[in-house]
Parts: C-alpha cells; sequence; structure tokens
C-alpha cells in the first residue's frame, strides 16, 4: 500500500467479475490510497459487483448502460453525491461486439452491429468525458483501455479493431478538448487476457499462446499488471502525459515477425 493515489477519488465502468481489467484496475487504485465508486450494468452483475466493491471499501452508486444515456446521467449524478468534492478520474473499461461477428470476416459486419459495437466501445467514453469534465474540478485523468487490433489487422477482430481505432482517435481529440481544464486523456492497450468480453472472440486461445510464444518478455500479462500501469496513469506522477496510448503487453507491439524458435501452433 502506498499514498500515491492518496486523496484522490474516481468513478470505474466495466467490472463484470474479478477476472474484469476493471478490477485489476480497482485493485491497484485501492491499494494506493484511491477512493472508488462502481457501476454495474443490469442486475445479473450487481450481485457480482457488490461484494467485489465490498473488498476495497467502495460504494456502487448504481446501474450504467452505456446504451442508455439517462442512466449515465444518473450513474454521474450519483457519483456526484457520493463525492460532493468532485472526482478526480474515471476508468472505462467497456466493450461489446456481437459474438456472431467476432469470428470470420471483417467484410461481413452488419450495419446494426456496427453502429452498435461502436456506439458501447467507443462513443461511450466521449459520453462519459462529457460527464466527467463537470464533476472534475481540479483537473483529473480519463484512462480507456484499447488493443492492438486498433493498429493492425487481427483475426477475427474485426469491428472491434475498428472500434478500437477510434476510440484511440477519440482519446487524441478529448485529450485537446480538456488539456485547458488540466483533464488528461490516455488509454492502456493492454495484450490479451481471458475475460468475459475476451471469450467471444473466435479462436481467442490461439491467440493468448501466440502472444505468449512472439512476444518479446515471452508471455502474456495480467490484469494486475495493466492495473499497475493505470495507477501510474491516474496519478499526479504521469501529470505531463496525455491524449497517449501506452502498450501493456509484454512488448508485442514491437514484434514484426513470428519467434522462429516458437513452437509451431
Ligand atoms: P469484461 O467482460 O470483464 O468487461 C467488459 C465490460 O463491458 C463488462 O463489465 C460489461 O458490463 C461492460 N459493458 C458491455 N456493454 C456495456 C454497456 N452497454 N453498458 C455498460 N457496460 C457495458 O472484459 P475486459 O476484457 O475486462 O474488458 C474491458 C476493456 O478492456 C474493454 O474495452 C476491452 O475491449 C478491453 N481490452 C481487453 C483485452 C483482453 O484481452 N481482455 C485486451 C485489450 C483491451
Amino acid at each position: 500500500k502506498t499514498g500515491l493515489l492518496a486523496g484522490k477519488r474516481g468513478l470505474v465502468l466495466g467490472v463484470a467479475n474479478n477476472r474484469s481489467i476493471a478490477w485489476g484496475i480497482a485493485k491497484s487504485a485501492h491499494q494506493h490510497g484511491a477512493q472508488l465508486a462502481f457501476t454495474y450494468q443490469g442486475e445479473a452483475l450487481k450481485k457480482r459487483v457488490e461484494p467485489l466493491a465490498r473488498e476495497l471499501d467502495a460504494a456502487v452508486v448504481g446501474h450504467c448502460d452505456v446504451t442508455d444515456p439517462a442512466s449515465i446521467d444518473a450513474a454521474f449524478e450519483a457519483t456526484g453525491r457520493h463525492f460532493p468534492e468532485g472526482i478526480d478520474f474515471v476508468i472505462h473499461c467497456i466493450a461489446f461486439s456481437d459474438k456472431d461477428e467476432l469470428t470470420g470476416r471483417y467484410i461481413e459486419t452488419s450495419e446494426a452491429n456496427f453502429s452498435k459495437s461502436l456506439l458501447i466501445s467507443c462513443y461511450s467514453f466521449t459520453a462519459v468525458a462529457q460527464r466527467a469534465e463537470k464533476l472534475m474540478r481540479n483537473g483529473g485523468s480519463l484512462l480507456t483501455l484499447t488493443y492492438y487490433g486498433a493498429e493492425k489487422w487481427m483475426p477475427h477482430y474485426n469491428v472491434m479493431g475498428v472500434a478500437k481505432a477510434a476510440l484511440e482517435a477519440s482519446v487524441r481529440y478529448l485529450a485537446a478538448d480538456l488539456g485547458p481544464q488540466k483533464i488528461r486523456v490516455n488509454a492502456i492497450s493492454a495484450g490479451p487476457i481471458k475475460t468475459l468480453a475476451a471469450s467471444g472472440i473466435g479462436d481467442f486461445r490461439y491467440i493468448l499462446k501466440w502472444n505468449e510464444y512472439n512476444a518479446p518478455l515471452r508471455r502474456t500479462v495480467t490484469i494486475d499488471e495493466v492495473g499497475e500501469t493505470a495507477a501510474y496513469l491516474i496519478s499526479d506522477m504521469s501529470r505531463g502525459m496525455t491524449g497517449e496510448i501506452l502498450h501493456v503487453d509484454a512488448g508485442y507491439h514491437v514484434v514484426g515477425m513470428k519467434n522462429p524458435e516458437a513452437p509451431d501452433l
């Protein structure tokens, strides 16, 4: 436990269970002294989020489905009531695409799923930033999660790659808009981790193995490692950074070719 985030208050969106990247970030933030509030998506996840929140003495401020603007408003109003002094950070760990389109060819993407995926996985970060701005009185830090599939083609990632590319661009535009108010906007590009959302991606086990064999560190990363980098990005230690996409992927993003010593998959 350190005092890195002592006195900082923040909202975490996207905890589904104890494998969620949002949970890894929440644990680190708590460990470094932050006070937290969580939202949950729907009643089924409420039952999972409440006991996790108790472990970190965190508040649960309510349901938030980013496809419903009224529920985003309600969650931020509740956050404002819980933290009358305002907030210092928001962690956005939300993405969705129809599982049937996270396999096969990108070209088959339907208009309906394209819109839904971009709304939930990209626009929601901007929607969150609009509400967060009002609660950040002394500057702050907004953080979202992205993936290398935004930069390069990845099998099965399809419309999510397009959504993450748009999300990364929105990090830059939001950073420019909010910089004058000392609100920083950054993203972590995490390597593949077995979570509920990841289980929807075709051949995910193959992707994990491929990263393990070919990343410079010869392994995949954990939610705790993503959490530690997130703690840095929401702390004053990173106060000179905004608009940044930081890779926490065991170095996979620098690799240009298969490791010749890797076993066949
Ligand atoms: P997860 O399933 O634990 O979390 C996804 C969260 O998104 C869930 O809490 C879910 O409730 C929420 N969500 C989905 N639709 C929503 C909606 N309409 N309204 C509100 N919330 C909604 O999986 P995760 O892997 O921890 O995902 C968190 C983030 O990390 C996502 O943005 C994901 O793309 C990103 N990411 C994941 C990996 C990976 O390999 N797991 C790698 C890089 C980036």
